[in-house]
């Protein structure tokens, strides 16, 4: 069933533009988008004493962070699911825990099933994980903490540059001193990396960027034997991506999914108690603590530019009411925000043309289903009901083997929705009480590999994408008989639906341009960093404090 709007929402916002275009009213800063990030920017200018509006497109606020009731009693996070990326700072800064933010660990935090009766659980527990790779292989299971460890050393390295701001280049034109006071600055950073590089070694550091430029096939190849173990490590190296284990780069999205921690934790991921709307929400809370407006419904159509000096004067809603400010930061995608909102003519023209080229392709799917009973893998023993480790982090379908993952990527290629799709499943209703009526269950499936334009059908045809879902459905039903029969209702969020009901562009998440031989500008560079932080720490925006 293709659903649209008809949803309640657990995040809470207002919606009165008339408060924000008072006459005369100048806002310190304008944010456009009420995504987390926007919250989040919001929160902190607010804190700084600054007077700020958030204006969201949207009934309510989050984004792609989002929890909707559209099957009554069973709240989805339609889009992002689970948590871990969000910097520690910022969830310690802004006190989010007193704002409402309830983080539930996953242990295990995996679960592979195999058609041949196997299985795989991995975690944070050193001693499961060395006795399950030990059932496929010894030397994996002693390889297995090295290869940790590793990860961990280049996470603690990408850490501080997270937390710093990206170091951007100026296109105003500087005093003397603020010329020195942008140098220090820049040397400062590049003498934190440079110090932080010296401090992995030579071997770590080749490692390190054979990670970063690698395919994750030929990473993983070089730690492992066994093909399961293999593949439910490289699903982290192609989520979101239109890209398979075998595309350059892939190794370092799959470090990217490590990168975060869960109090402390690094690379454990959690749900979120009431689903991941209440991320937005307790950001959103301590934005209006500190002061912020937050307007929903409000979507701006452009921004408006001041004709002698080229600089921003505040932005035009779509009903064409005029909202002021000399600095305007956008949640929006950049391609959305200079190519869509930005005056065309005020920008230059080596700009525009890396911005439309910008590869946002994903080919992702998102299924949230409300079932009636868990469901009862084979492998495991199918006669008890009740939830069990299997149960409790992601359950991986259809990805045994790295080969199984690339084929699935091979038939997007060629325009298909993908034969035997990826499938990585997560039933958040087994930890968090609070989202589904008792026995029942909330399963969110996050499929891969769907083109943006198939070559066979289209997303618009309600038989086409009702025969999508059922493939999904009954490829799960070959490792949890009976899966299909349980399913009350659910909710199809294709590439085009992201695209139309949360703003992305073409489905925008981990973008590839940074091994796009296209984008290998330093704008292009500063582009991928934005979005790239974007999903990782809450401070992700495109400032515009002057016509770029
Ligand atoms: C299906 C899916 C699953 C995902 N799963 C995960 C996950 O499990 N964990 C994870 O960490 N990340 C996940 N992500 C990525 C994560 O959701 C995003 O990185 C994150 O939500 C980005 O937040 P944001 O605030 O930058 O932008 P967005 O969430 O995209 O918010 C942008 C906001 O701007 C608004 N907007 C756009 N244009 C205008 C306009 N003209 N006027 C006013 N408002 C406008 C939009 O309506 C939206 O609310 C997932 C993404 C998708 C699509």
């Amino acid at each position: 069933m293709w659903r649209r709007i008809f949803s309640t929402s657990t995040s809470t916002s207002t919606s009165a533009p008339a408060a924000f275009t008072s006459k005369g009213k100048k806002w310190d800063a304008l944010i456009i988008g009420g995504g987390h990030n926007g919250l989040t920017a919001a929160a902190y200018l607010a804190r700084s004493g600054l007077s700020v509006a958030v204006l969201e497109r949207r009934h309510l606020i989050g984004g792609a962070a989002v929890t909707e009731e559209l099957v009554p009693g069973f709240k989805f996070s339609r889009c992002s699911y689970l948590q871990s990326l969000l910097r520690p700072s910022v969830i310690r800064e802004l006190e989010l825990g007193r704002h409402g933010l309830k983080l539930l660990k996953r242990n295990p935090s995996s679960f592979t099933p195999c058609l041949d009766g196997r299985y795989l659980l991995l975690g944070p527990d050193a001693e499961l994980n060395h006795s399950e790779i030990s059932k496929f292989s010894k030397q994996d299971a002693e390889a297995y903490p090295r290869y940790e460890n590793q990860l961990q050393r280049f996470c603690s390295f990408m850490d501080y540059l997270l937390d710093s701001p990206t170091p951007e280049v100026s296109h105003k034109v500087l005093s003397f001193t603020d010329r020195m006071r942008d140098k220090l600055q820049k040397s400062i950073f590049w003498a934190h990396c440079f110090r932080r590089a010296i401090f992995l070694w030579q071997k770590d550091m080749v490692d390190f960027m054979d990670l970063l430029l690698s395919p994750a096939s030929k990473v993983l190849n070089n730690w492992f034997e066994t093909d399961v173990l293999k593949a439910t490590l490289a699903t982290d190296a192609v989520i979101g991506t239109m890209g398979t284990v075998h595309t350059p780069g892939s190794g370092y999205v799959l470090l990217h999914h490590v990168m975060g921690e869960t109090d402390g934790d690094r690379g454990i991921w959690s749900y979120v108690e009431g689903g991941m709307g209440a991320v937005s929400s307790a950001i959103s809370n301590a934005a209006r603590e500190a002061g912020a407006h937050i307007v929903t419904n409000a979507e701006v159509a452009q921004l408006m530019i001041n004709d002698d000096s080229g600089a921003v004067k505040g932005v035009v809603l779509a009903d064409g009411t005029e909202v002021h400010s000399s600095v305007v930061l956008s949640n929006a995608t950049p391609y959305r925000t200079f190519m869509e909102l930005v005056p065309q003519s005020v920008l230059p023209e080596e700009f525009r043309c890396a911005i439309s080229n910008l590869d946002y392709s994903s080919g992702t799917t998102k299924i949230n289903i409300a079932v009636d009973r868990l469901p009862q893998f084979q492998c495991c023993n199918p006669s008890i009901q009740e939830a069990g480790p299997q149960h409790v982090g992601t359950i991986h379908i259809g990805s045994e083997s790295m080969e199984e993952i690339d084929l699935s990527y091979r038939d997007a290629l060629s325009g298909f929705p993908s034969q035997r799709p990826l499938i990585e499943m997560t039933i958040p209703s087994v930890l968090d009480k609070t989202i589904s009526p008792p026995g029942k269950h909330v399963i969110n499936l996050f499929v891969q590999y769907t083109p943006y334009r198939p070559s066979v059908g289209s997303w618009e045809d309600l038989a086409f994408r009702e025969s999508f879902a059922q493939r999904c459905f009954s490829l799960i039903d070959e490792y949890a008989p009976g899966f299909s029969s349980s399913v009350i209702d659910y909710d199809m969020l294709t590439p085009v639906d992201l695209e139309r009901e949360f703003g992305l562009t073409e489905v925008a998440q981990v973008p590839f341009q940074w091994v796009d031989p296209h984008l290998s500008s330093s704008q292009a560079s500063q582009l991928w960093w934005r979005e790239h932080i974007s999903w990782c720490n809450g401070l992700g925006f495109t400032l515009l404090n002057a016509a770029c």
